[in-house]
C-alpha cells in the first residue's frame, strides 16, 4: 500500500495551448497538455503520475478490450475572472465513481488519488479552460481492467486515468428525441445505474436508428413494459405538465445524475412543484393533447440543460411550444450558468476551488 499518496508531476516541455482556437473547438477532440495515471496492481494503488497527455500501450489481450470492465465519470471545471479553476460538485462524481466501481467488481479509489489528483491536474491545466460564453473544461476520469488475460473474471489490475477537454456549450440548439419502445438501455437488475461503457455500447443501435429518422437522441422506456420513461442519452429528463415539474424517480435503472440532483434542489428551494415518480408515455401523450405539456428538457453535465423541442412517438411528433416561452428551463439555465460564472450566489457551495 502506498501510504503517502504523493502525486508526481512531469510537465510538458512546450504547451500546445497557443495553437488552440477557443472560439471553435469540436466537442471531445481537443485534449489539454497533461493527464493523470494511477495503476492498481495486485491489490494496491501505486504512485500517481501527472504526465504529458499521451497514448497508452496495452496488450491485445487486455481484459477491458474484450469484456468491457470499465467505468467513467464526467464533470466540468469553470474559471473565475482571475483565472482560478473551480469544479462543479466534484465530490458527487467521486462518490458515484466508487458506486460504479462496486457494481463492476472494481477496486474503490481513494480520495487522495481521485480528488487530490483531479485538483492538481485541473490546476496545472487551468489555462485550458475557455473563457468563451458557456465554455468549460470537460473532465473525464475513468478506470479500465488491465489484466493481460482473455479469461472471464474480474481483473486483478486496473488503470485509473483522468484527462480533460476544453469545450464550448454543448447543444446550442433544442433537440428532438424519439420515444424508444423496441430497444432497451437498461433492465431491472442490470447495470443501468452504473456509469459504464457497456450501457453506451448497448444504446448505439437504437440511437443510430433514431438519428436516421431525424432525432438526436432516444428517450428510453423501461425494459419490461416500454411504458415508463427513463432517461435520454447522457441526460436525465424533466417534464413540465401544468404547474408541476416531473422527473422519473431513481429506480435503479437510471443514472443518478448530479445535474438532476442540482436541478431538483434549485426547483425545490424556489417554490416550484416537483414530483419524482414514475411517469408513463401515456401520461406525457395525454398531457400533450390536453395542451398541458409545457416544457421538456434534459439535465446532464455535458449539456447542463438541453431543451427538447419535439418528442417522436409512434408515427407522430409532439411539438412543444417555442422555447423562448419556457419558464422553468430558462430559469434553470440562467441560474445554473450564473452559479458557474459567479454572477448568481453559490448558496449550496457547489463550486469547489481546484
Ligand atoms: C452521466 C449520465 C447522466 C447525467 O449525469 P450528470 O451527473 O448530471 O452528468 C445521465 N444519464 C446517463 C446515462 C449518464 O451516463
Amino acid at each position: 500500500m502506498v501510504l503517502n499518496y504523493e502525486i508526481k508531476t512531469e510537465k510538458v516541455n512546450k504547451s500546445r495551448l497557443p495553437e488552440v482556437d477557443f472560439t471553435n473547438i469540436p466537442f471531445g477532440r481537443v485534449f489539454t497538455d497533461h493527464m493523470l495515471v494511477s495503476d492498481y496492481i495486485n491489490g494496491e494503488w501505486q504512485e500517481t503520475n501527472i504526465m504529458p497527455f499521451q497514448e497508452l500501450r496495452l496488450s491485445p489481450a487486455t481484459t477491458v478490450l474484450h469484456y468491457g470492465q470499465e467505468i467513467f465519470e464526467g464533470l466540468k471545471a469553470y474559471r473565475d475572472a482571475e483565472g482560478n479553476a473551480y469544479l462543479f460538485r466534484p465530490h458527487e462524481n467521486f462518490r458515484r465513481f466508487n458506486i460504479s466501481a462496486d457494481r463492476m467488481v472494481m477496486p474503490q479509489i481513494p480520495k487522495e488519488i481521485f480528488m487530490d489528483g483531479l485538483r492538481e491536474l485541473v490546476t496545472l491545466d487551468r489555462g485550458w479552460i475557455p473563457d468563451t460564453e458557456g465554455g468549460s473544461l470537460y473532465i473525464r476520469p475513468f478506470m479500465i481492467a488491465t489484466d493481460d488475460y482473455v479469461g472471464i473474471r474480474p481483473s486483478n489490475n486496473y488503470k485509473f486515468i483522468i484527462f480533460c477537454c476544453p469545450v464550448n456549450a454543448y447543444y446550442a440548439e433544442p433537440i428532438k428525441v424519439k420515444i424508444e419502445q423496441e430497444y432497451v438501455r437498461a433492465a431491472k437488475g442490470g447495470i443501468g445505474e452504473a456509469k459504464t461503457g457497456g450501457n453506451y455500447a448497448a444504446s448505439l443501435y437504437a440511437a443510430s436508428r433514431a438519428q436516421k429518422d431525424g432525432y438526436q437522441q432516444v428517450l428510453w422506456t423501461d425494459a419490461a413494459e416500454h411504458k415508463w420513461i427513463q432517461e435520454s442519452g447522457t441526460m436525465n429528463v424533466f417534464f413540465v405538465i401544468g404547474d408541476k415539474v416531473i422527473t422519473p424517480n431513481l429506480d435503479g435503472g437510471i443514472l443518478q445524475g448530479v445535474t438532476r440532483d442540482s436541478v431538483l434542489r434549485l426547483l425545490r428551494d424556489n417554490e416550484y412543484k416537483i414530483e419524482e415518480r414514475p411517469i408513463s408515455v401515456d401520461e406525457v401523450v395525454e398531457a400533450y393533447h390536453a395542451g398541458e405539456l409545457k416544457e421538456v428538457f434534459g439535465a446532464g453535465t455535458a449539456a447542463v440543460i438541453a431543451y427538447i423541442s419535439a418528442i417522436g412517438h409512434l408515427e407522430d411528433d409532439m411539438v412543444l411550444p417555442p422555447v423562448e416561452e419556457w419558464e422553468v428551463a430558462n430559469w434553470l439555465q440562467k441560474t445554473m450558468r450564473g452559479i458557474k460564472n459567479f454572477t448568481v450566489p453559490d448558496k449550496y457551495g457547489w463550486m469547489i476551488k481546484a
